[in-house]
């Protein structure tokens, strides 16, 4: 039998700032490569999904405005995507996505009502954090290289990591020098980029969490990284010599 693993997108239409959709693009293939199959489900705003049968949920992130029109939505599911977190589901959330799963997230003065699946919460500041970033992470081998922009500054709850610590850019709040979060299966994070075409290694982290819980290994075929460890390895090298000049 051939293994499969369902992808929950949320929101496509209104959660892609910089190709975030591209993050999809690249859990199918690196399955396909190993003779895997990705059943990928889009919700769009509205729709009422199903959390039952999922094994990665993933959001993206967007502008104020669009964050704002997928609120209600994803406040209707909190109870079924509570429950899938709690039991271990695989969730990816990026910036305006990751900022959804605290408990609140303050857009001008206006505390919204954030998902509460993991113990954080979201204030702003001044100056939005813009830039390249790179992330020192538990969860792979390589640095994580991305980019960012927010306003937002989000605060973790006790007892929940981070993904790791910034070693260029921001991170979560400009200050602690940490970047994302990690709660059980859940990974926030505000790197955009695409974050995964040039980090393979968070790729397969989520994807060997799903299959672990889905078939009780997660073990995974290796694959030839060696274009996007190159790729990575370019942009954290012109990063860390300064050749790069942010705004
Ligand atoms: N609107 C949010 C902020 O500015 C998130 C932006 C994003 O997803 N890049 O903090």
């Amino acid at each position: 039998m051939t293994k499969s693993l369902r992808i929950v997108h949320l929101f496509p239409e209104l959660l892609n700032l910089y190709g975030d959709s591209g993050n999809i693009l690249v859990l199918r293939r690196r399955l396909a490569w190993r003779g895997l199959v990705a059943d990928v489900a889009e919700v769009h705003v509205g729709e009422r999904p199903s959390f039952a049968d999922a094994d990665i949920v993933f959001i993206g992130g967007g502008s104020d405005r669009e964050q704002r029109i997928v609120c209600e939505s994803l406040l209707a599911e909190q109870a079924e995507l509570s429950s899938f977190v709690e039991d271990g589901g695989v969730l990816a959330a990026v910036c305006g996505g990751y900022q959804l799963l605290g408990h609140s997230y303050l857009m001008g003065d206006e505390k919204i009502e954030g998902l509460s699946l993991v113990d954080l919460y979201t204030d702003r500041g001044e100056p939005r954090l813009i830039g390249n970033v790179v992330v020192e992470s538990p969860i792979c081998d390589h640095p994580i290289v991305g980019y960012e922009n927010h306003g937002g500054r989000t605060h973790l709850g006790e007892g929940v990591e981070p993904l790791g610590s910034v070693t260029y850019g921001h991170g979560n709040d400009g200050v602690t020098g940490q970047e994302g979060c990690l709660y059980k299966n859940v990974l926030g994070t505000y790197v955009h980029g695409p974050l995964l075409p040039k980090n393979p290694g968070v790729a397969d982290y989520l994807l060997s969490r799903a299959l672990e819980r889905r078939y009780g290994n997660g073990e995974l075929e290796p694959l030839d990284d060696a274009a996007e460890l190159t790729a990575n390895k370019s942009m954290y090298d012109r990063l860390m010599a300064g050749e790069v000049e942010e705004q």
